[in-house]
């Protein structure tokens, strides 16, 4: 790797290092290539870092670009609403106007609250889970992530496939120290697309369990889609057992479709969790519910706050992506646009002897590299080749093609064909030096 590509970025990260934890202000931008980047601007389907390097970029910036970089409508709605003023601490006609578009899109959404973020949003679902059901703990899946907060630092982060232990008592694995001891009792963990372990959970444990929170697909590791009847099978087992269904729809939200997941499979749930691209790169995130869940809200038995909630500009951003989704249905382009660029995976891959497995749906899709069979669980995602897609995502990213560490693609309703061909022409340079 020429290291020279990357010096300015570079001394800005040691000069950042003595200042900011780790250079970084989260900690999954350290894992970018050859190390944490600084860029400097970004436009469209690409962006541009310190040193000039341009990249096609796949990551959306972890997902919220659904629009690309610098979208002209999202920027002028954002000042034009800013002029207005930023934050009333107030009511707002964008802010009701936004949360009747959602109602009207989003199956679960019949009442909503405006949040920050995903992870301040899941725990919000959480505390109505816990008051209307009266009952403390949760049941979630391992790999499946929902934030970085105490009770779901858990289950996403193992030192190997071994150390997940048995698969109907997996092991909780922390994510983090400095965690309080009675986190790991808030929840129960589980395999994913396995509803047997979920009846026999269930039966032995529903009394105790409040919620059932599901990425409805489980887009942070290995974009799997949930088997034939799952989702309704946990449906049917949270009416039977009065626990709340909570889909986190924080990656599939507006990705999939408008309705997010939950119209996609015809699934609805009690609460679900919008965030990342509904506002377009500005921190505005959202849970909504059936009125029967919301309830606990809005009569004030629970207690859900926040000084930033729904700023002018994230509600600006917000309207003018759903505004501009709407008007301009990308989706049917989104998806080919996906498909071709798994055919032309698979296609180098089988060209150039590489064992990589390309999953995903529409606009969302994963590489990685494996001897094995597909994926259909965490413990599938665990035992890929992580040195081989490590070379993989370098050789990429040395190349001018940004994706996600961990082999996950994004694409926006502005990536066009040539920005697959582009990509794909690299894929077929690195794996071809790959052997
Ligand atoms: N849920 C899912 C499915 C996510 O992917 C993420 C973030 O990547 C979160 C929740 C947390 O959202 P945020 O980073 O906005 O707090």
């Amino acid at each position: 790797m020429n290291n020279e590509k990357y010096q300015k970025s570079a001394d800005l990260l040691a000069r950042a290092k003595k200042v900011l934890a780790g250079g970084v202000s989260s900690e999954f931008r350290k894992y970018n290539h050859p190390h944490a980047l600084f860029y400097s601007h970004g436009s469209g389907s690409r962006i541009y870092d310190v040193d000039g390097n341009e990249y096609r970029d796949f990551t959306l910036s972890q997902g919220p670009l659904i629009l690309g970089h610098s979208h002209p409508e999202v920027l002028k709605a954002v000042n034009d609403y800013s002029a207005k003023g930023q934050l009333f601490a107030g009511q707002h006609i964008m802010e009701l106007e936004l949360a009747e578009k959602l109602q009207e899109l989003i199956p679960s959404a019949e009442m909503m609250r405006f949040c920050l973020d995903g992870s301040e949003a899941v725990q919000t679902a959480f505390r109505v889970a816990r008051s209307k059901t009266g009952k403390s703990k949760f049941l979630r899946f391992e790999g499946h992530y929902h934030g970085w907060l105490d009770n779901v630092c858990y289950g996403i982060s193992t030192p190997s496939p071994e150390a997940l232990g048995p698969r109907a008592v997996p092991s909780p694995n922390p994510w983090s120290q400095g965690l309080p001891p009675d986190s790991i009792n808030e929840f129960h963990l589980l395999p994913w697309n396995d509803l047997e372990l979920v009846k026999a959970k269930l039966a032995e444990s529903h009394h105790e369990i409040a919620a059932i929170i599901t990425e409805p697909i489980m887009c942070n590791n290995g974009c799997i889609l949930p088997n034939e009847g799952y989702l309704q099978g946990l449906r049917d087992l949270c009416d039977e057992y009065n626990i709340a269904l909570i889909f986190d729809e924080v990656i599939t939200g507006f990705r999939i479709g408008l309705g997010g997941a939950q119209t996609f499979f015809g699934i609805t749930p009690d609460m679900s969790i919008f965030a990342k691209a509904i506002g377009s790169g500005y921190p505005i995130s959202a849970i909504v519910g059936k009125k029967e869940w919301i309830e606990e809200i809005s009569s004030a038995r629970v207690i859900h706050a926040g000084t930033m909630n729904t700023a002018n500009p994230t509600v600006a951003a917000a309207m003018a992506t759903v505004s501009f989704l709407e008007r301009e249905n990308p989706y049917a382009k989104m998806f080919e646009l996906g498909d071709q660029l798994r055919a032309g995976l698979r296609e180098l891959a089988k060209k150039t002897g590489h064992n990589m497995i390309v999953s995903g749906i529409g606009p969302i899709i994963h590489t990685g590299f494996s001897d094995g069979e597909g994926l259909n669980e965490f413990r599938d995602v665990l035992k890929l080749d992580k040195a081989k897609l490590g070379q993989f995502i370098a050789g990429l990213h040395n190349d001018g093609v940004r994706v996600i560490g961990r082999g996950l693609w994004y694409l926006s309703a502005i990536h066009t064909e040539d920005d697959i061909l582009h990509a794909l022409k690299s894929v077929e340079k690195v794996l071809t030096q790959m052997n």
